[in-house]
């Protein structure tokens, strides 16, 4: 992708701010959005000093955008912490001058029906999946505008419309989410700054996942490089494409996303 279509701002190159980059679908995407000529901000909470409960660090991410030749910027963040969230925006613009893309990428998905869990849990559910992108938008859009325009990507799931999934928390945060963005794609069109959807709607193998089925191996993987085939191509729409939610199923039926993969589960 060449810099004038990845960014609206000319000059140095387009920057992406990816959130639950420490493993899973957002490292990948940070490392292919490298690998497509973005300067990579990798956001999540494990970090070598502070590694969780899976595998995977800012730090390793980081070294996979630079091994991709483009700049990386670990920046630990809670996306729950509204005051961190501002305080990343302004950082980002004091020292790199920009932010071209953001992915909301971060999410945890409670593995329980509603009465079976917490309050405790449901509100770490909204606070995740839905007030952390909130605060993320709220905080860059207006920077992106100011310099031009830019793009948001909001990563959804098949489970939004699936109530009967039995993860009430997940379903609803990320039926908020794709209504979140059909709102504030129609509020911010006029200031340039696309806000799309992309909703997931079939298996695909992360640690983060896994660890949350009784049994991975009777599911199907897919590869986490089909979300990079489809960021890619939704980084690379006009700006007035916006308040669109697509699938997965979508993308791949116009020949944007590849054909399907297969992934063995594993258990590290
Ligand atoms: P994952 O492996 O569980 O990774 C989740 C990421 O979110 C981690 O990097 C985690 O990092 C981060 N995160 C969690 N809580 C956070 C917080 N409070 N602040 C900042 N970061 C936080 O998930 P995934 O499978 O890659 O899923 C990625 C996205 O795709 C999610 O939006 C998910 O809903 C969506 N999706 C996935 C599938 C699938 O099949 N895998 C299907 C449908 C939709 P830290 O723990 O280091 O903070």
């Amino acid at each position: 992708m060449s810099q004038a279509q990845a960014g609206e701002t000319q000059g140095a190159a387009p920057v992406a701010l990816v959130t639950g980059a420490s493993r899973g679908i957002g490292r990948r995407l940070a490392a292919d959005l490298a690998a497509a000529g973005f300067d990579v901000v990798c956001a999540a909470r494990s970090t070598s000093d502070r590694p969780g409960r899976l595998p995977g660090t800012l730090e390793e991410t980081a070294a996979l955008v630079e091994q991709a030749g483009r700049r990386a910027w670990a920046v630990p963040l809670d996306v729950r912490d509204e005051a961190a969230v501002a305080a990343l925006a302004r950082r980002l613009y004091e020292t790199w001058g920009r932010c071209d893309l953001l992915v909301n990428n971060a999410a945890v998905a409670p593995a329980k029906p509603a009465l079976a869990d917490s309050p405790q849990r449901w509100r770490l559910a909204v606070d995740v999946n839905l007030n952390g992108p909130f605060y993320l938008i709220w905080h860059l859009a207006p920077r992106m505008a100011a310099a031009g325009g830019g793009r948001v990507i909001n990563i959804s799931s098949g489970a939004a419309k699936l109530p009967q999934f039995g993860r009430p928390g997940y379903t609803v945060t990320k039926a908020a989410l794709e209504s979140l963005t059909e709102c504030l794609g129609h509020e911010l069109r006029e200031r340039r700054v696309a806000v799309n959807c992309l909703r997931l709607e079939v298996p695909v193998w992360t640690e983060g996942f896994a660890a949350t089925l009784e049994d991975p191996s009777a599911l199907g993987f897919e590869d986490p490089v089909i979300m990079s085939d489809a960021v890619l191509w939704m980084a690379r729409q006009p700006l007035d494409w916006t308040g669109q939610v697509v699938t997965i199923g979508e993308l791949r039926a116009r020949g944007v996303v590849r054909p399907e993969t297969r992934v063995a589960p594993t258990r590290s």
